[in-house]
């Protein structure tokens, strides 16, 4: 009997993204047997922790890499090291309570829910421009003595409100401030892996390792400047400091390095091949429904290139037919806005999956 049968849990069908609280993704056998391993030795946390790392930095073209318990912590992590760039006294301070007043920067038009690991991080945000734009002189004005960093959501969903990554960077070198990239969703590509940090001149980029990169639910990376890492680690558990919090375990580091390689090996080409059958397989089906109207969109929930189904209704709303796909055995989870568009994704299925998606939509759609 499964752990789920015991508590008497239903399993799901994914066709909505890598979300955490669907369960992110599906570790990889190799994933899972790394962790495995892991368990069954003690070992120097620390050593393993600057291996691992050096492993990844190698693997992904950066100076270092830092392994962490997710994107969030990775924010966190990441702000503590660009306001006390590892001095012991500076952390002292913040512990005590008494650091100078911290500031991070980052565009109204990228505030995203996460933003509130600024807050965790002891610091304070401080927004540019509005929903619609963002100026050179804005960001520029907002930098002053207590500027810690700046951080920049990465994606194509959010870039329209914001000055440019290349930009801002340019800007934020003037003043000698360090870019942190939050880029937890932003794989595929695995390019930008590098991208960010190594080809335009971020200090940091931040990675989910329970998204696509498909390792523990509770893991995420932090690549980036040597100077920066260092910082982090200073920061970080094993110490006992603000970072401790955020204790990715031996069995999760070994499986994110695993994941990690894995994905850097896989074959994207051949996914976006597969999936691209299915989602036009989707479509066809679906077009027998007139209550709405279907097309292939090209670009994720998170702005980046993984093909998917997006269904507008003329009615209901997508939350009435969320209710109806709730209601369904087995339940085929989606992604939706509070209004009348629902999207459908392949890349999270499982084998066996893909017909039951279009079979159950097809009962959750009116006529
Ligand atoms: C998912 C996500 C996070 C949080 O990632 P976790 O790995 O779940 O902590 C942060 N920022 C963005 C933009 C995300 O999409």
């Amino acid at each position: 009997m499964s752990i789920y049968d015991s508590l008497g849990i239903k399993t799901r069908i994914n066709a909505a993204a890598c979300y955490t609280a669907l369960g992110g993704s599906i570790m990889p056998v190799e994933v899972v047997a790394a962790m495995s391993d892991a368990a069954k030795s003690f070992i120097s946390l620390h050593e393993l922790q600057e291996k691992a790392g050096a492993r990844i930095a190698q693997l992904t073209k950066n100076e270092g890499a830092f392994i962490t318990t997710g994107a969030a912590a990775g924010i966190v992590l990441s702000i503590l090291a660009c306001r006390t760039r590892g001095d012991l006294v500076e952390i002292q301070k913040i512990i005590d309570g008494n650091s100078k007043r911290s500031e991070v920067i980052m565009f109204a038009g990228q505030r995203i829910p996460y933003d509130s690991n600024i807050r965790v991080a002891g610091s304070e945000l401080v927004t540019v421009g509005d929903a619609i734009q963002s100026f050179d002189y804005q960001l520029e004005a907002k930098i002053n003595e207590f500027t810690s960093a700046i951080f920049f959501c990465a994606g194509a969903h959010l870039a329209s409100a914001a000055l440019t990554l290349e930009k801002t960077i340019e800007i934020a070198a003037k003043y000698s401030v360090p870019v942190i990239v939050d880029a937890a969703a932003q794989l595929p590509p695995a390019s930008n892996l590098w991208r960010f940090t190594n080809e335009l001149g971020a200090d940091l980029a931040i990675f989910s390792g329970g998204k696509a990169l498909r390792g523990p639910q509770s893991s995420g990376l932090v690549v980036g400047r040597k100077e920066f890492i260092e910082a982090i680690r200073v920061n970080a558990a094993p110490y006992p400091r603000l970072g401790r919090g955020f204790k990715a375990s031996k069995e999760e580091i070994a499986g994110l390095l695993t994941a990690l390689e894995l994905y850097l090996k896989r074959d994207h080409e051949a996914d976006w091949q597969r999936w691209s059958k299915v989602v036009d397989s989707w479509v066809g089906v679906l077009t027998s429904k007139s209550s709405c109207t279907i097309w292939r969109d090209d670009v994720n929930e998170a702005g980046q290139p993984t093909p998917r189904v997006a269904i507008q209704l003329k009615e209901p709303t997508a939350l009435d037919v969320i209710a109806k796909l709730q209601s369904l055995d087995p339940i085929v989870e989606v992604v939706h806005d509070s209004r009348r568009m629902v999207w459908i994704s392949p890349d999270s299925l499982q084998p066996g999956e893909e017909e039951k998606v279009p079979t159950q939509l097809l009962k959750a759609l009116p006529y």
